[in-house]
């Protein structure tokens, strides 16, 4: 059997769409974010990276950086094994007690990225409570679909950010199976935020345990970076906080909080858990140094929401769509695959600017977009550059704009 002509076929099926995926090779340049070194002979040198999820730049972070080459020397490399047999070490310990520190819980559970925490999470739960019920939010992350699909436990989806959807949802179950609400609250498609204190309250009322995913907004929203649920005091009515250490935080893995049981359940089930090689001690003191320096620092999450506030307006004032929503996402709507990807790439080549096409299956066909994370080093000048470029490409690619 010829497998390459069977794999080819929907490749091209990929392609013909425009929804072929051809990745920028580049090389970040650490102390000058968000610069980096481009290897695609088509482009200029030296781009901006105007997509990263290192949001604020802690990647490239001197502490950060310190903390891991110091563990590096002290500790070597890997961590030797999985968390159960030989992988345990000190920096894993000491971060998952920062972590429930930063969301005020008892007790956190490291994973080796935030796609295997909502996977292996979601996954336990689902199929270890019996007769459980997933109550799923429609705009959810692949990771936690493939968590719930996992788990075979029955999946019901309600309306994106509508409460009284989930409301209904959840008293057409009955009051006796375990509910579990599995829900986002910066959502890093449309950059809208969830209903937080609603979505609470209804699942409260339903006796529903809440599953929050805030891969998004840990690091950058909330006094200490503990998020929107910090943000809006509502941690502690939150049976279970996941996020991430590779966005803000710069650095990589994925983690939940919540109570010393709730997390001594997963640890103690969770195939994604325990059949897997820990982090490497350095990432986790890495990790501990990005979240402890932005528990106390609010310098670069202010110079970020600066930033992303200039390009909003500069944008407004060019007429360029951009969707409205209160984070620093600022999605740019294109809403066609081959177009979407042509602008991508001529930003690329024309102007040294790097933004990713998102299309299908990211986002619903239509709805394909230019996605600006502006960042607390991204400079007046680059904002300037990019407001220019697109103007151009407005002009040049007959694009409706927004009438002031
Ligand atoms: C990126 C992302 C994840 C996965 O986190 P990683 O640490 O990158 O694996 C989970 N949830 C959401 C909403 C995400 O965008």
């Amino acid at each position: 059997m010829d497998f390459d002509a069977l794999f080819s076929d929907q490749l091209d099926l990929l392609k013909k769409e425009g929804n072929y995926r051809i990745f920028a090779e580049l090389e970040r340049q650490s102390g000058a974010f968000p610069k980096a070194k481009s290897y695609d002979k088509r482009s200029p040198e030296n781009v901006t990276i105007w997509c990263s999820n290192d949001y604020l730049g802690m990647g490239q972070s001197q502490i950060v950086k310190d903390a891991m080459k110091s563990v590096i020397d002290t500790n070597g490399c890997g961590a030797g094994g999985t968390r159960n047999i030989s992988g345990t070490n000190h920096h894993h310990v000491l971060l998952e007690n920062e972590l429930a520190d930063l969301h005020r819980k008892e007790a956190a559970l490291l994973f080796t990225s935030g796609y295997v925490s909502n996977w292996a999470s979601l996954g336990t739960l689902g199929s270890k409570l019996p007769n459980a019920v997933i109550l799923s939010d429609s705009a959810n992350h692949a990771s936690m679909i493939e968590g719930i699909r996992h788990s075979r436990a029955d999946k019901v989806i309600w309306k994106h950010n509508d409460p009284d959807d989930l409301d209904r949802k959840l008293k057409a179950i009955g009051p006796n199976r375990p509910k579990i609400v599995a829900f986002e609250s910066v959502y890093s498609m449309d950059g809208d935020i969830s209903p937080m204190q609603e979505i609470v309250e209804v699942a409260e009322s339903h006796n529903a345990m809440t599953y929050l995913d805030e891969v998004h907004a840990v690091g950058l929203y909330g006094p200490r970076g503990g998020g929107i649920s910090e943000e809006l005091g509502l941690s502690d009515r939150i049976t279970l906080i996941e996020g991430t250490l590779g966005k803000a935080y710069g650095v990589m893995g994925g983690y939940i909080t919540g109570s010393k049981i709730l997390c001594d359940f997963i640890r103690s089930f969770a195939s994604g858990f325990i059949f897997t090689t820990a982090l490497p001690p350095a990432v986790a003191a890495g990790a501990r140094a990005s979240i402890a320096h932005l528990k106390s620092s609010e310098l670069e999450r202010k110079r970020q929401q600066k930033q992303v506030q200039k390009l909003r307006s500069d944008l407004d004032r060019a007429g360029i769509p951009h969707m409205n929503n209160p984070s620093h996402i600022i999605p740019v709507m294109i809403k066609d695959p081959v177009k979407c990807k042509m602008l991508s790439d001529i930003l690329m080549r024309d102007y040294g600017i790097y933004v990713q096409p998102i299309n299908y299956p990211t986002v619903p066909k239509g709805t394909e977009r230019l996605r600006f994370t502006p960042s607390p080093m991204h400079s007046d000048v680059d904002i300037d550059h990019l407001v220019n470029a697109l103007n151009v490409l407005w002009k040049q690619c007959a694009i409706a704009r927004v009438v002031a």
